[in-house]
């Protein structure tokens, strides 16, 4: 069986080989690992062998570890599933990130409950590309109004943009999802320099995103291994 440190190894050879077939500049993808319902001993492995950004889905598992790896205080921790508004607080208080943001009540309370004495919380608004209905996420034409309260917000830095694609049979539909989103992206990053987040591609899409200009893949399963 592979370690961690192999794993993680193998994901940065698979990320630096899709940004050169890209000629994309080196570097220019970045890898959150997944870790939701990994043990906090395995985050230490992947953090020994490296890493720093951690993606976690649910809210308290990842308060938890966030608290339990406080004094690892140069990770970076990355909100990536769906928040409830009743939980907004406890997301404000503990994570760097918000990748899943998808409505205006839950960006505005963010930026309320963000405590004063940390910097502003990056945020992502989360996509729903191919408008599936058992998705979160905003349609592509709501993006804008989106995009413009967040910018109001004065504890809010706007990042980027997220998007779980749907796993398309063929290969010509993937892309065109992957086409859409990425001019969303392009057409609202043209205008603002902090804007500079694409966040798509997981253990299995990964390369088809970096084709497609993703700035972030997020990694559970290729690095962790299998959730049971
Ligand atoms: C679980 C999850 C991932 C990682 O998926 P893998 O297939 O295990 O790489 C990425 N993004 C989100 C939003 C997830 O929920």
């Amino acid at each position: 069986m592979q370690t961690i440190a192999e794993r993680l190894d193998s994901t940065r050879e698979g990320i630096e080989k899709a940004t050169a077939l890209a000629h994309r500049p080196p570097n220019s993808v970045k890898l959150l690992a997944v870790s939701k319902t990994k043990p906090v001993s395995e985050i230490n492995l992947a953090y020994e062998a490296g890493q720093r950004l951690f993606g976690e889905n649910y809210i308290q598992e990842g308060v938890e570890k966030v608290q339990a790896l406080k004094h690892l205080s140069d990770i970076e921790w990355h909100m990536i599933g769906p928040i409830q508004s009743n939980k907004t607080k406890l997301v404000a208080e503990n994570f760097h990130w918000v990748q899943s943001v998808d409505r205006e009540k839950i960006a505005r309370r963010l930026s309320e409950q963000r405590p004063n004495d940390l910097p502003p919380l990056n945020v992502c608004i989360q996509v729903n590309i191919d408008d599936e209905p058992s998705k979160s996420g905003v349609s592509p034409a709501d993006v804008a109004p989106l995009v413009t309260l967040i910018e109001r917000l004065p504890n809010l830095v706007l990042r980027g943009l997220m998007a779980i694609p749907k796993a398309h049979a063929n290969e010509d539909e993937q892309k065109k999802s992957l086409e859409l989103l990425k001019q969303l992206f392009n057409e609202c990053s043209a205008t603002r320099t902090e804007f500079d987040t694409l966040s798509v591609g997981m253990s299995g899409d990964m390369q088809a995103a970096i084709l497609q200009g993703s700035t972030m893949v997020r990694v559970g399963t290729a690095i962790f291994g299998a959730r049971i």
